[in-house]
């Protein structure tokens, strides 16, 4: 018997147990080799008239034999000879494929400088081979599951097959074989079951199936399997009226990949049925995308991405559990399948698939080595998708309202999360209603709408659109000729709190202090008043206790006697939203008590300062106080008080 080359039993045993995470990549594996097996033997074809191979020849099968408990990956590939045995399975970590797809590229005019920005381009050009293999040890993660690995080989055009057969760290043999024809076959003896790992899931139809589904649906050759089916059996002339159709099993070969990978085509050439129906099944989704988005480029590395976005926002997508993350492929075979790194949290909804070749995998193909590769793909799709977004915005109002409403809450988390710092690129894409023109606008065209004295964007923040748009402050600032943005998500506020402006003009909420809308006259009538009261304003303030920091008058009410707002940075909706996170539940606002003095309540309010009557001072200032809180929707905080002062007035 032979020694590995690498006479490190220790190194094989590393291969196998330490490298991988995951044990069912196996049949990835061995697929792989199969592929670039086939790939090298058509690509040989290409300058060998000799050889008389098309790619319809070629193939991959898949068999399992439960009884002896062995899986087949056969392919009619280029085969190997004896030599070429030795090499390739005695070294570990010794890859032919690398080399061979090393040859290649040489030909290939790619840009020199690893840091050129790639460009976009119609269509990738097809390689004639797509090579798998790069590292040399992916055959080895058979032994994962395999107790026993005998390979059959044959080299193309060669008399004289050879097997190498191995039971893992030991060492290997090569001796003469017989098989028919050329190509590899790899057939394991599948370990026996453990209470820890069931390892039957491979030796059945539907195990294979699932693996091969997942991992190697896009592999160029058609992998097939020879799968069960039944069919009812044609009923005998003499049965009778009691007879009870019978079935029998039957077996029919099935090519179980689906092999083209739709990504690599052009948009113009695959039908909106076929986006539809493979984003569907790849996505478990029952609705068609909403949008789908290619990109093809080439430069440094070269890469296929084909995005969708839903045309619904998944049930659980901002719960703790949603794992974003786009399918991660090399050469048309999955390395993972929620790959975080591409995609930005913000557009943690869309779904698809990069693919490249170039990508320098981890050795156990599971991870990337190098993340600035996934960096540079990933600033291109975050790119990609506002991009697109921009021009449904721009061409297509209706469809991106219903992408607003969908998955508008996401982007503004993503301005919040980032502490505005990305408000530039997504502040463009946001919506909010306008109470002023009552439909959705963007913050631009707010802006562009607004009256040459105004210098802010004001906004109002509660629970619905209908009662804003009731709210005293907000129908005072209207009436002054401005628009206000009303936001009912309980992320609105936090977003604009982090923005703080877009393109330069201040956001403000409309309940917030100084609105910059009172006239100069305004404000020193104002504080005339305040002056002249100032006895029942601090009777007020007395009465009203901590709950209020101060008692104002204010120069933004008309007919309404009074209205709550808040000094500082935390408005009234944010103390609401902070009510329900325990961390944060003790964050409130400054209130204060705005009174609107030409109101004849003020009069009255006046009156009984006057007359010294402060019992009736402090009833009135709660009401006024807790009427304001119930209009801007917050619970006031003694309604049994609250109900015993009105009965005492109705008395
Ligand atoms: P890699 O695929 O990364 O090169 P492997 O350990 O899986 O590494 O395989 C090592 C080498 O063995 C391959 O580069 C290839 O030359 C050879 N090989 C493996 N499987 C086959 C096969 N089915 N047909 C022909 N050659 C194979």
């Amino acid at each position: 018997m032979q020694k590995f080359k690498t006479e490190s039993k220790k190194l094989l045993d590393l291969m196998i147990n330490s490298i991988y995470t995951n044990q069912e990549i196996f049949l990835r594996e061995l697929i792989s080799n199969a592929s670039d097996a086939e790939d090298k033997l058509y690509f040989k074809s290409l300058t060998d008239q000799d050889i008389q191979i098309g790619k319809g020849d070629l193939s991959i099968r898949v068999a399992f034999d439960k009884e002896a408990r062995t899986i087949t990956v056969s392919d009619n590939g280029i085969g190997m000879d004896a030599e070429e045995l030795e090499k390739n399975l005695g070294t570990i970590a010794h890859s032919d494929s690398f080399e061979f797809k090393a040859a290649q590229k040489q030909g290939e005019d790619k840009p020199a400088n690893s840091d050129e920005e790639e460009v976009e381009v119609e269509e990738r050009v097809q390689g004639d081979v797509d090579i798998i293999g790069q590292f040399g040890v992916g055959f080895y993660s058979c032994f994962m599951v395999a107790s026993h690995v005998r390979v059959v080989t044959k080299r193309y055009g060669s008399d004289q097959a050879f097997a190498w057969e191995s039971d893992g760290v030991e060492g290997y043999t090569i001796s003469p074989a017989q098989k028919e024809g050329h190509g590899t076959d790899v057939i394991l003896t599948i370990k026996p079951n453990t209470d820890a790992d069931n390892l039957d899931r491979y030796l059945s139809e539907y195990g294979l199936k699932d693996l091969i589904k997942r991992y190697s649906n896009y592999v160029r050759y058609p992998v097939v399997m020879n799968c069960s089916h039944q069919r009812q059996l044609p009923k005998p002339e003499d049965a009778g009226d009691d007879y009870t159709p019978e079935w029998e099993e039957y077996f029919e070969d099935e090519t179980v990949n689906s092999m083209i990978p739709i990504w690599k085509r052009r948009k113009s050439e695959v039908t909106d049925e076929e986006y539809n129906e493979f984003y569907k099944s790849q996505f478990h989704d029952f609705a068609d995308p909403q949008r789908v988005i290619s990109v093809h480029a080439e430069g440094a590395i070269s890469y296929d991405v084909l995005l969708f976005i839903p045309s619904r926002p998944p049930y659980d997508l901002y719960s703790r559990d949603f794992k974003r993350g786009l399918e991660l492929y090399s050469s048309n075979v999955l390395i993972m399948d929620k790959c975080e790194e591409l995609l930005p949290d913000y557009f943690g909804f869309v779904r698809g698939i990069v693919d490249s070749q170039d990508l320098t995998l981890n050795i156990s193909r599971e991870t990337l080595q190098h993340n600035s590769q996934l960096r540079a793909i990933a600033k291109k799709v975050e790119k990609k998708i506002v991009a697109e977004l921009e021009k449904m915005l721009k061409n297509e109002r209706e469809e991106y309202e219903k992408f607003f409403e969908n998955f508008g809450r996401s982007i503004k988390y993503g301005i919040y999360m980032s502490y505005g710092t990305n408000k530039d690129e997504l502040g463009k894409l946001l919506m909010f209603h306008s109470a002023k023109e009552n439909k959705m606008v963007t913050l631009d065209e707010y802006i562009e709408a607004m009256p040459e004295e105004q210098d802010a964007i004001y906004y109002a923040a509660g629970e619905s659109r209908g009662r804003l748009a009731n709210m005293p402050i907000v129908t005072t600032v209207l009436e002054r000729g401005r628009d206000v943005l009303l936001c009912t998500q309980d992320v609105d506020e936090f977003c604009f709190q982090t923005m703080m402006d877009f393109h330069e003009k201040q956001l403000k909420n409309v309940a917030g202090a100084d609105l910059g809308l009172e006239s100069e006259a305004d404000k020193t009538a104002a504080e005339q008043v305040a002056k002249d009261n100032e006895a029942l304003f601090d009777a007020m303030k007395e009465a009203l206790g901590e709950s209020v920091t101060k008692v104002a008058v204010s120069t933004r009410l008309s007919g309404v006697p009074s209205c709550i707002t808040a000094e500082g940075p935390i408005s009234l909706e944010m103390e609401k939203a902070f009510a329900m996170m325990p961390e944060a539940e003790n964050m409130k606002s400054q209130r204060v008590l705005e009174l609107n003095t030409d109101h004849p309540v003020f009069e009255v309010m006046k009156a009984a300062q006057d007359a010294g009557d402060s019992e009736k001072v402090a009833r009135y200032a709660r009401m006024l106080y807790n009427q304001a809180l119930l209009v801007e929707g917050m619970p006031i905080e003694d309604p049994v008080e609250f109900a015993k002062d009105i009965t005492d007035l109705m008395r």
